[in-house]
């Protein structure tokens, strides 16, 4: 009896180690197989097996104003990250119930369903995805080519068995949900929500996290803004199946089905401030690179103020309609481009800290993208400024003195004036003040100074003030033939209205990482470059200059140059207040359009444009004096024809109030006009004129 036992259990022992050795064969065979087909195939197992199996998504960078209002995103791909403890429950359940209802269980591949993938593709003749995990989607997404190829198919089933081992199943789903392409250009969960809802991921309800789980499979097919029935008929289908898998009941889903979806409008939402965007995003790609800035989820505070923003593009638009219906601005002009023409372009910083605080490049970005703040243009007299704080600053030019507007021959070159009228008749001015040289704006004058000064020191003095376009030292320089950007103009206006401060331009005021982490921060930057009494003297003049344009505000202290070049084709206004240096441009992009009315001129369109800017602008900057740095003015009558204190014996014409920083004003009596009797009161007060 115990002998029998024992032969069966031999026997059957025997039977089992027969069985376990052929499975082992089979196994080892299949192994073999496996090997032999993933070599045939192509893969590089070393490779696949040492592929580090990171996440690194690719993130939205947002563009701030300086309050915190978005401008623009910029990505390669529309996505957020967000964490799976801000995911919905019923949108991680829809996910699974659709993509890969076995998800909690398996270590990777689904062979289940992979087989019934691969029968129903046999049936329906034609070969489709299908039966790939949520892992295996993750691995082929992340680190795959899109063509499906037997190649592909191994290496995605090793990396996503892989993918297994090394990440918890949270971790799988998070990364899934936040690299899943859900169509209409958004990608994960935050973006679709954003671009079809309106709304971050987790205030999605259950009709929305089925419609956005059921667009996975086939994001443009089943696009609500391509096929909406399509999109709602799979609505429902995921729905079913989270009732089916018991993640929903009955009613919970008829209350689903039930209720009726708002989808966000499909027109893309342009940027705002996009000319100032685009220039930001330059300097950005300079400093972090494309993959940074497109991928990298950045925050970039800048120093724009959108209100602002908003108040200069509608300035410029109002304008636009004033000047069409007064009959100057012509309708419908365009260049050879099919540009329309004339162009505007403003921008306006913060002359304490050097933030741009407004930046418009063009009348239309949708039209136009070229920035015409940052575009080289011939200022025209707007280039003065430079020759006349040097002369003031080095002592070349003394606010007694007087310039004469007469006939010049300068090897060969005669400036004129500029004359509004070219057949009013009269050429040259004559004996001029100071200020009367710089209102009139004497190209002689200013020509005459700009050569006694030398014309070196000049470029110092604009080089210093923020110039760093080319310039050089021809005396036409002087009159603005050498080209220079509206926005580095307003940085040197600006040393005039912070009292002689030049600082560095601040478009950037931090970046920080998708995590948080600063990566650049930046602080105001000055430096004195011109004294406190030649930028008071000069602002003096350019008050009274602003009180001759369209862009004088009646009680605001501000002041401004007016420049214009030959031709009409470019015309500026520089204008300050102690809080804000703005300067508008306008004329023709090139000579292929001519516009060549006599309002495009400094005082005219550019300043009136400026005007009604800063009215806008006062509501947010209340006005503010110039800094007078404990200097006092004094008014003195003087004859133009000698400099000097007028007498009784200089006739009416040549006799003219003048303002001077006390201590600079004359101290003789005129000497043409000889008298011994003096009519002159000497007054202190404030500017009236
Ligand atoms: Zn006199």
């Amino acid at each position: 009896m115990r002998g029998k036992t024992y032969k069966v259990l031999k026997r059957l022992l025997s039977f089992l180690l027969y069985i376990g050795l052929l499975g082992l064969i089979i196994f080892l065979l299949l192994v073999s197989a496996s090997l032999i087909l993933i070599e045939q195939s192509g893969v590089k197992l070393s490779q696949v097996l040492s592929l580090p199996l990171d996440y690194k998504p690719k993130l939205t960078t947002e563009i701030y104003d300086r309050n915190g209002y978005l401008l623009a995103q910029l990505y390669s791909e529309f996505r957020y990250f967000t964490p799976l403890e801000k995911i919905p429950q019923h949108l991680i359940n829809a996910v699974i119930a659709t993509e890969d209802k076995n998800f909690w269980n398996h270590k990777g591949v689904d062979a289940m369903s992979s087989l019934r993938a691969i029968w129903h593709n046999l049936r329906s003749g034609e070969l489709r995805e299908g039966g790939s995990t949520i892992t295996q989607q993750l691995v082929r997404s992340l680190y795959l080519s899109p063509e499906p190829t037997l190649k592909r198919k191994l290496t995605e089933i090793v990396l996503a068995m892989r993918m297994e081992q090394k990440y918890s199943k949270e971790k799988i789903l998070e990364m899934y949900l936040n690299q899943v392409y859900f169509g209409s250009g958004a990608y994960g969960v935050e973006a679709a929500s954003l671009t079809y809802f309106g709304k971050h991921a987790e205030e999605l309800d259950l009709a929305e996290s089925a419609l956005l789980a059921g667009l996975i499979t086939a994001p443009s097919r089943l696009s609500p803004y391509i096929d909406e029935q399509a999109c709602r008929e799979r609505q429902k289908l995921v729905l079913e199946r989270m009732r089916k898998n018991v993640m929903i009941t009955e009613s919970e889903m008829q209350e689903a089905l039930d209720f009726s979806l708002d989808f966000q409008d499909k027109s893309l939402k342009p940027w705002k401030a996009s000319y100032f965007v685009d220039y930001v995003r330059e300097i950005l790609e300079d400093e972090f690179g494309p993959e940074k800035l497109y991928a990298g989820g950045l925050k970039v505070y800048t120093s724009l103020d959108l209100e602002l923003q908003e108040f200069a593009e509608a300035a410029i638009q109002e304008g636009i309609v004033y000047w069409k219906e007064a009959g100057v601005w012509p309708e419908g002009l365009a260049d050879a481009s099919g540009i329309s023409q004339p162009q505007v372009a403003l921008v306006a910083i913060d002359p304490k800290g050097g933030d741009i605080l407004a930046m418009v490049g063009g009348t239309d970005y949708s039209k136009t993208q070229f920035n015409r703040a940052l575009s080289l243009r011939q200022p025209g007299s707007a280039f003065k400024i430079f020759v006349y704080s040097t002369a003031l600053e080095t002592g070349t030019l003394k606010p007694s003195d007087v310039l004469v507007s007469e006939p010049i021959n300068i090897d060969g070159w005669s400036p004129s004036e500029y004359r509004e009228n070219p057949f009013s008749g009269k050429r040259y001015y004559g004996t001029l003040t100071v200020r009367e040289a710089i209102v009139k704006s004497s190209n002689i004058a200013a020509v005459k100074v700009a050569l006694k000064t030398g014309l070196e020191p000049i470029i110092e003095t604009a080089r210093s003030m923020g110039i760093t376009s080319e310039l050089q030292p021809l005396p036409s320089m002087a009159i603005g033939s050498m080209e220079v950007r509206p926005l580095e103009m307003a940085q040197a206006y600006g040393v005039l209205a912070t009292g002689g401060f030049k600082s560095d331009l601040r478009p950037i005021l931090k970046v920080e990482d998708w995590q948080g982490h600063v990566l650049k921060e930046t602080t105001p930057k000055k430096e004195r470059v011109l004294s406190e009494k030649t930028c008071m003297q000069l602002t003096d003049y350019f008050r009274s200059v602003i009180a001759t344009t369209k862009a004088y505000i009646p009680d605001l202290p501000s002041a401004g140059k007016t420049g214009t070049n030959d031709f009409f084709r470019d015309a500026w206004f520089c204008g300050y207040t102690p809080n804000i240096s703005c300067v508008v441009w306008t004329g023709n992009d090139n000579s292929s359009v001519n516009f060549s009315t006599r309002y495009n001129i400094g005082m005219y369109l550019p300043a009136s444009f400026w005007g009604n800017f800063m009215k806008q602008a006062l509501m947010k900057l209340p006005p503010e004096d110039f800094p007078q740095g404990g200097m006092e003015r004094t008014a003195v009558y003087i004859c133009r024809d000698s400099g000097k204190k007028a007498t009784a014996n200089c006739p009416a014409e040549s006799v003219v109030k003048e303002y001077f920083i006390k201590g600079t004003e004359p101290e003789g009596w005129c000497s043409v006009h000889t008298s011994t009797i003096s009519k002159n009161e000497v007054t202190t007060s404030t500017p009236t004129d």
